[in-house]
């Protein structure tokens, strides 16, 4: 008798916990701006969408869909939840930190600031990259999870798969603040680096799919740990690293 009533006190508490889980709504309380094919875009400002920067958003975000989602052989029966901020105060306040867009993935939203209007040239091409950016994490991260965990492999992808490598290759002819491998692997490298972490990370995705493929580096994404890493690769990822090197005095020629 006793052991049947603890048994339905703990099937009860696990029914408001199921119910819990599944209740929340990540998208609560913001307003919906728009919709196309694949995403969908929110808004704590109901009238975000008024000025030209969320139609922007969306146009770059459909553009590159299919080239993101076929490269990395996803495929995703969801729409992709878009969180825009208008006031970057508010969006900083909210996530906890200082950044201008991030990917969540225990809610599988992508969370960014955006003016509400894209004036300049510059100003379109850093928010519209921003947003692919971040959709990458979200398709690599939902093949695996653990991805997130490697931060240049991760974070070298989203800035490589984005194009945003291949624009500052355009401009860089010189690397001379190349880290060591000491610095490289560090858990602090992106944290101190900047922005050079994700240059760096971006040329060795490009190193990788260069010289292995773009499946070596889809299997690596499927098995992002470091043995599993050095058996797609048939090498050390110390070896990894001083290949890379010698290919970017190449790049630099
Ligand atoms: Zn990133």
């Amino acid at each position: 008798m006793r052991g049947s009533a603890i048994t339905a006190g703990i099937l009860f508490l696990l029914l408001i916990f199921v119910t819990a889980c599944t209740g929340h709504d990540p998208n609560r309380g913001l307003s919906l701006i728009k919709e196309t094919d694949h995403s969908r875009f929110f808004s704590p400002e109901e009238h975000a969408g008024d000025g030209d920067a969320i139609s922007k958003l969306a146009e770059a975000f459909e553009a590159n869909y299919s080239r993101i989602t076929n490269f990395f052989q996803y495929e995703s029966a969801d729409k992709m939840s878009i969180h825009v901020y208008t006031n970057k105060a508010d969006f900083q306040k909210m996530i906890g930190r200082d950044t201008e867009g991030t990917y969540v993935a225990s809610e599988n939203i992508i969370k960014v600031y955006t003016p509400a209007n894209l004036t300049s040239p510059e100003a379109e091409a850093l928010f519209t990259d921003q947003v692919v950016h971040e959709f990458v994490h979200a398709v690599i991260q939902s093949i695996n999870p653990d991805v997130g965990r490697v931060k240049w492999l991760d974070e070298g992808i989203a800035y490589y798969a984005s194009g945003q490598l291949e624009k500052e290759l355009q401009m860089k002819t010189v690397f001379y603040d190349q880290p060591t491998f000491e610095q490289f692997s560090s858990p602090n490298y992106f944290e101190n680096a900047g922005g050079r972490a994700y240059f760096y990370s971006g040329t060795i995705i490009q190193y990788i799919i260069d010289q292995y493929g773009i499946d070596a580096l889809n299997e690596m994404i499927r098995n992002p740990e470091q043995k599993q890493l050095e058996r797609v690769l048939n090498t050390t990822i110390n070896q990894l690293f001083i290949d890379w090197t010698v290919y970017l005095l190449k790049v630099e020629q």
